[in-house]
């Protein structure tokens, strides 16, 4: 029989996410399951943002507004960008699906650090691009070799910051190095999912070099800071040429009504942001402490998760965890260099207390 799906897909594989609390608790028996997997929020969305779903509720037999009118104009304030350059999708994973959708013709290439994202590559594959993946140095986004790897066909280059996995950011002198030299013609897609924890004033706001004559994209989320993981809604700012074209080909209502009024309401809880990013940093210090005393190694963080050197293959550490209701992510999916990490998520204090009391059960027995 004759296959009818694409060639393309062949190299691809379906994504495959922090695994959910339910599965384990059904497949293990277990009453408490904590999920420090997927680098969201530990804390649900904020009171105004569950009120503001409450209120709309019976507003769910309507189509939500397509545009996104009401809170592009939020945005628009809170960032100080014009609401023509804005651009909302059903998490900012859709952003980088569209961005590859609007840009990318068969064998244009497309520039990643690796390990990085793991959508990048989808995105780029599924529009029958090429990706060149220049490998992180100590952990970091090598910005000069992936400056060197732009050529003629380079159309996309995205730089995750803080990267995920390893929390690193790219500093404001590296980028402003890079953006001197970067081709015109070249899109340069800052990644920010993690912008609202990153605690360090060499930390670049890829807002600063965002200009309309100019192919750079900023793109955050309401799914980490904000708690809204599960509603889906995140944003990008690009040139209207950009957004205009992510407008032709996006689904007519990709945005649903009670993420949007979420989304709203969160922009006004600026204290509690404020809070949540204190939070995060205490318990950052907490989880490198005990990882000090353990002797293990990891990887400074500027996000809302930690990369751990754990000394054993890191998918034995997830069954044990796993086990004790634990759920991370084992560092293999991220490349031979890192099969011996994992990646945690910055969970309440309660969550990393019970993290740790395991991890060491775990790291002492044989
Ligand atoms: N970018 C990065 C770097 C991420 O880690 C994530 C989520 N894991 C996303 C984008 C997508 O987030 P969302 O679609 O929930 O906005």
């Amino acid at each position: 029989m004759k296959n009818f799906l694409r060639s393309e897909l062949d190299i691809l594989k379906s994504y495959s996410p922090g695994k959910p609390i339910s599965d384990v608790k059904r497949e293990l028996g277990l009453k408490e399951v904590i999920k420090l997997a997927s680098n969201e929020s530990p804390y649900p969305p904020f009171p105004e943002a569950i009120e503001a779903i409450w209120s709309a509720r019976n507003e769910a037999y309507r189509y939500p507004d397509s545009g996104c009118v009401e809170l592009k104009n939020k945005l628009a304030s809170f960032l100080d960008v014009l609401e023509s350059n804005l651009m909302i999708g059903n998490g900012s994973n859709e952003l980088l699906r569209l961005l590859a959708q609007v840009c990318l013709n068969p064998g244009d290439e497309v520039i990643m650090a690796n390990p990085s994202f793991i959508v990048y590559p989808t995105v780029t594959k599924i529009m029958n691009g090429v990706c060149r993946e220049i490998p992180l140095k100590n952990h970091k986004h090598d910005l000069v070799k992936i400056l060197d790897a732009v050529n003629d066909k380079t159309k996309i280059v995205f730089i995750c910051n803080p990267n995920n996995p390893t929390g690193t950011i790219v500093t404001k002198t590296e980028v402003e190095d890079f953006l001197r030299n970067v081709p015109d013609g070249v899109m340069v897609v800052f990644d920010e999912a993690y912008f609202e924890y990153v605690d360090n004033k060499n930390y670049p706001n890829g807002l600063d070099y965002f200009s309309e004559d100019k192919q750079i994209v900023v793109l955050r989320t309401f799914s980490k800071i904000y708690g809204l993981a599960g509603c889906r809604i995140g944003y990008g700012i690009a040139s209207r040429s950009i957004v205009s074209a992510v407008n032709k080909i996006r689904e007519p209502f990709n945005v649903n009504h009670l993420a949007q009024v979420a989304a709203m309401a969160s922009l006004g809880c600026k204290n509690q942001v404020k809070e949540r990013k204190k939070l995060n940093l205490e318990q950052k210090f907490y989880l490198y402490k005990a990882f000090d005393e353990m002797g293990l190694d990891y990887v400074k963080s500027e996000a809302n998760f930690i990369l751990v050197d754990v000394k054993k293959d890191s998918r034995e550490v997830f069954d044990k965890l796993l086990y004790k209701g634990i759920i991370i992510r084992t560092g293999n999916i991220f490349g031979l260099d890192y099969e011996d990490y994992i990646r945690v998520t910055i969970g309440t204090p309660e969550e990393n207390k019970k993290f740790i009391k395991a991890l060491r059960e775990v790291l002492s027995s044989r």
